[in-house]
């Protein structure tokens, strides 16, 4: 019988705490406040942008929110950034991705204060996730992290696979696996024989961004699965990397799509602001 990783439940009890730490801080007469800043129409970004100050309401976290035209210069972008930076008030900013292909993304990610970037993006702080000394970590990989000790899950020794390289998820989660002592591989799209690699791991983290295209075949019995992936099915219907139904019953624990990854990102989102304010 597996174990359901619940996300929901880990990402409550870290809500839990960082509303806790948001309301110390304002009896201390500091207001922890975020700054997320959309640029454009995209319709994803808009739901993500709206469940960030959604989150930040319930946690009493100040968020400010600049709406930005879709025809946004570089250098006006960058300006408010600039502003944002010199602001006391403002204790994080994010920049929601991906932004109009006429905008920088790399400028516009660099220019954001290290102190205050919350996403953990930036090329100074990613850097410090190399040298495994930081402030901050990229939501997704520290909540899947959260997870992994929430469950008392053991990471030292054991073998790693992480399908997907992304500078957001796959590699900062390898990094942060190697941390915790495992031996880590990272495999991504010109992997061969991919399937002899991830039916090694004992955990086993999908980043890939195929709906259920890690399937029963290529899981070793007993595995941790811990799926990262947000698709849609044939139906439309969301779902992970995983195939769910298949992989579960090999598995020792595993998370579901939803309600296993997504509510941890978002948790940890304010857990880094209040980072940032302290
Ligand atoms: P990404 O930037 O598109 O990266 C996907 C990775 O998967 C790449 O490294 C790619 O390899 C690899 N890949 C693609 N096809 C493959 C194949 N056939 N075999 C092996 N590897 C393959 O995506 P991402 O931003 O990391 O996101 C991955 C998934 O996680 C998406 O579904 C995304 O929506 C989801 N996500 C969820 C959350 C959350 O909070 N739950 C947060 C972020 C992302 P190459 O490098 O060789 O191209």
């Amino acid at each position: 019988m597996y174990n359901l990783i619940d996300g929901k439940k880990v990402a409550a009890d870290v809500l839990d705490k960082v509303a806790h730490e948001a309301q110390e801080l304002k009896s201390q007469g500091k207001e922890v406040t975020l700054a997320v800043i959309i640029v454009g129409d995209d319709p994803a970004s808009r739901v993500y942008v709206n469940h960030k100050r959604k989150d930040c309401e319930k946690v009493g976290i100040r968020s400010l929110e600049y709406a930005l035209a879709e025809d946004t210069k570089q250098e006006e972008l960058m300006a408010l950034i600039n502003e944002l930076n010199g602001r006391e008030d403002v204790d994080g900013i994010l920049c929601q991705l991906p932004i109009p292909k006429h905008l920088d993304e790399k400028a516009v990610l660099k220019a954001i204060s290290p102190a205050k970037d919350v996403d953990a993006f930036h090329p100074t702080n990613v850097g410090y996730i190399m040298l495994g000394d930081y402030t901050f970590l990229p939501c997704t990989p520290a909540g899947v992290m959260e997870l992994l000790y929430a469950y008392d899950i053991p990471i030292e020794g054991k073998h790693c696979v992480v399908v997907g390289r992304s500078n957001i998820v796959g590699k900062p989660m390898s990094m942060l696996m190697l941390k915790e002592n495992a031996t880590v591989t990272v495999c991504h799209s010109r992997t061969r024989d991919l399937a002899s690699i991830t039916k090694q791991a004992d955990i086993l983290v999908a980043a890939v961004g195929r709906a259920k295209f890690i399937t029963a075949d290529m899981v070793k019995e007993g595995a941790v699965v811990i799926d990262v992936g947000m698709n849609r099915d044939e139906e439309g219907k969301l779902c992970g990397d995983v195939d769910f139904d298949s992989v579960a019953p090999k598995s020792s624990a595993i998370t579901p799509v939803p309600g296993g990854v997504g509510p941890m990102t978002r948790a940890m989102l304010l857990e880094n602001t209040i980072r940032a304010a302290t």
